[in-house]
């Protein structure tokens, strides 16, 4: 590339560190424990699900939009905004969507109903898309590689970055070639440990130019990867990496929300399940 060429590609796809966080679910002792526990970065993308189950929503909403983060709408967004119904939830968490929903202000329903479905792409960073669920439909789980093979082999862009499954994981498949159908190559990708950074579990997964990824940060307020802690990443464009979190939180004080404000008991016992 000439130097002229690189200066006008280096305008384009400005160098971001990107703060992920999905299935935040108005469990706001878990979105402070990461945020104390984040690195330095440049802007937030919240890949939906800010509210439902949890019982924190107007604090958890207040919070994540203080951030000024690119959003995605999840499916308990539109439900506890009223966009869409709750007719496909199941009672528990219809019953939860029914309790935020009559929570929240005016304010924060406004914020929640206008968030926009995705796929969502920046064009300061055309190599990048995030959605809720799928690129193709925001409301299917992609929970395994040959789910996310299906995704990934139509998807725009090389790296998508998903929640909703409330798993941290990240799957791989090769770029396009001719006469080749990489959905049957994805794979599901084992990052690499990093020394912990005070009380968070750290693993970092290298990116090249000859993958396609889907990464999910997991979920920061109810994790079901048995892992009870709770979870997000951080995309760095600079080193092409994606560092994935743990992080402890007071689970304890996100239990008695739940059982002070009458919500279902389930939803405070699984949070310590992390299912
Ligand atoms: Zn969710």
């Amino acid at each position: 590339m000439t130097p002229a060429g690189i200066a006008k590609y280096a305008a384009i796809i400005a160098p971001v560190r990107l703060l992920l966080f999905s299935d935040i679910h108005s469990n706001l002792e878990a979105l402070e424990a990461c945020l104390d526990a984040a690195p330095a970065y440049d802007r937030v993308a919240n890949l939906g699900d800010v509210v439902g189950y949890g019982g924190s929503p107007n604090q958890t909403v207040e919070l994540v939009r203080a951030m000024e983060p690119i959003n995605v709408r999840g499916n308990h967004d539109r439900a506890c905004s009223g966009v869409t119904g709750t007719g496909d939830f199941n009672p528990v968490a219809a019953e939860a969507a029914r309790w935020t929903r009559h929570e929240l202000s005016d304010r924060n329903l406004d914020w929640l109903a206008a968030l926009p479905e995705g796929p969502v792409c920046d064009p300061e960073w055309p190599q990048l898309q995030l959605v809720h669920g799928s690129p193709l439909d925001e409301d299917v789980y992609l929970a395994s590689a040959y789910e996310a093979g299906g995704a990934m082999e139509l998807a725009s862009c090389p790296l998508t970055f998903f929640g909703h499954t409330h798993v941290q994981c990240a799957f791989a498949q090769p770029a396009p070639q001719p006469g080749i159908r990489p959905r049957s190559q994805t794979e599901l990708l084992q990052p690499e440990p990093l020394p912990s950074a005070g009380r968070a579990q750290l693993w970092r997964l290298k990116l090249d130019n000859d993958h396609r990824y889907m990464v999910n940060p997991g979920s920061v307020g109810q994790p079901r990867d048995r892992d009870w802690r709770a979870a997000f990443a951080v995309y760095d464009s600079d080193s092409r990496s994606v560092t994935f979190y743990r992080v402890p939180y007071d689970i304890a004080g996100a239990q008695r929300r739940i059982l002070d404000a009458g919500l279902p008991k389930v939803l405070a016992m699984r949070l310590e399940a992390g299912r």
